[in-house]
């Protein structure tokens, strides 16, 4: 049977696959495993395209986060809103500095964090909220900082968005913001990898600090630290298909439009809710997610995969009704928006390379399987 990945890694290679294996020869010949002159290189290139001062490596995208946060001086016992529904990594990195992860709900349409629901949540032991920039597009940070009291500190997650902008504005713009370069992202590595991005430089050199065994200078340790750093082979992908991150993110634009239209009938017909995108952003669709109303969700998803179309939920339970949250104390019913998403969200396959022809018969197989 024919396969439609969810995304497809190995036609993302072969676009860079030659400039990828000088790049590794340089690396080998060199011996700058860890940092090096290729680290630089593509931290320079990638705070340019993102529109910041600063761009620090690390080792992924969990790190990142937890690393934006404690520079912004979140420590144990501190609060952190973080919407519900946001992959679990979000979550993880709070709690590994010892603060407790604060939920707020997200919005219906777009189901990136709603700013009211995050200011409502904030407390006196709140230091920092963390939008996440969902599925490729912002959440209105603008918004949120426009309301937070000063002591409360924004830390972007930007794992899924690399490319995009909201209102002319892009992560870590006059702030700071985390991402990851996971295989599966749109910018991917081939392994684990991530970053921080700033435009404030004292943030950035705690950042570079605390993922260096707390200080620059090799033996030098004027922060506790801990060893989160990027790889030199890692920086050599990135800087391949960075290169081709634009022409990629509007190949993947045009394929969600071209999906928008074929599920237009299906959409018109109450079987599914198409993807809404929120005001003055420029998406880049990371995940294309339809909301199934007319059917079980688990059996459409069922069905795909059994026709080999590598459909996916992203993600199957909110934060608090995740096991490792349990101890949050959240029931069922705390963030109506955030569940609901959750029992109906689809992820269809995405990614530059996808055909016309394929995404017609991703659409003939959802109609296929909510009929049922
Ligand atoms: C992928 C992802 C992360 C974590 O990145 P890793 O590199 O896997 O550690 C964090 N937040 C969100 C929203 C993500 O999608």
């Amino acid at each position: 049977m024919n396969q439609i990945p969810l995304v497809d890694l190995k036609a993302a290679h072969e676009e860079v696959a030659d400039e990828v294996r000088a790049g590794f020869e340089r690396v080998l010949a060199g011996t700058a495993f860890v940092g090096g002159e290729e680290v630089r290189l593509f931290e320079r290139a990638y705070a340019d395209f993102g529109g910041v001062a600063t761009c620090v490596g690390v080792a992924n995208g969990t790190d990142a986060v937890e690393l934006a946060l404690r520079a912004s001086g979140v420590g144990p016992g501190d609060e952190v809103v973080v919407p519900a529904n946001t992959f679990i990594a979000t979550a993880g990195a709070v709690a590994r500095i010892g603060a407790r992860p604060v939920l707020a709900d997200c919005l219906p349409g777009s189901h990136l964090l709603d700013p009211r629901a995050a200011l409502d949540a904030v407390g006196p032991a709140t230091r920092a909220v963390v939008p996440v920039h969902l599925y490729g597009q912002m959440a209105d940070v603008t918004e949120l900082a426009g309301h937070l009291p000063d002591r409360v500190r924004i830390v972007e997650d930007a794992a899924q968005c690399q490319g995009a902008t909201r209102d002319g504005r892009s992560p870590g713009s006059g702030g700071i913001a985390a991402t990851s370069f996971y295989p599966g992202k749109n910018l991917g590595a081939y392994g684990d990898a991530g970053a921080v991005l700033t435009d404030d430089e004292e943030r950035a050199a705690l950042v570079r600090a605390i993922a260096n065994h707390g200080g620059v200078a090799k033996y030098r340790h004027d922060v506790p630290g801990f060893n989160s750093r990027l790889d030199g082979l890692q920086a050599v992908v990135l800087r391949a298909k960075l290169a081709r991150l634009a022409d990629g993110n509007a190949a993947r634009r045009a394929a969600a439009a071209r999906y928008d239209a074929l599920l237009a009938d299906l959409a018109d017909a109450g079987r599914v809710v198409l993807p809404v995108t929120a005001p003055g952003n420029v998406h880049v669709w990371h995940l294309y997610v339809v909301q199934v109303t007319g059917a079980d969700r688990d059996a459409v998803v069922g069905k795909l995969n059994a026709e080999g179309i590598g459909a996916g939920v992203h993600y199957p339970a909110p934060v608090h009704l995740t096991p490792a949250y349990r101890h949050l104390g959240y029931s069922r019913g705390d963030f109506p928006h955030a569940e609901q998403a959750a029992d109906r969200i689809l992820s269809l396959p995405l990614y530059p390379q996808i055909t016309p022809g394929q995404q017609q018969r991703v659409v003939d197989t959802l109609a296929d399987a909510l009929r049922g």
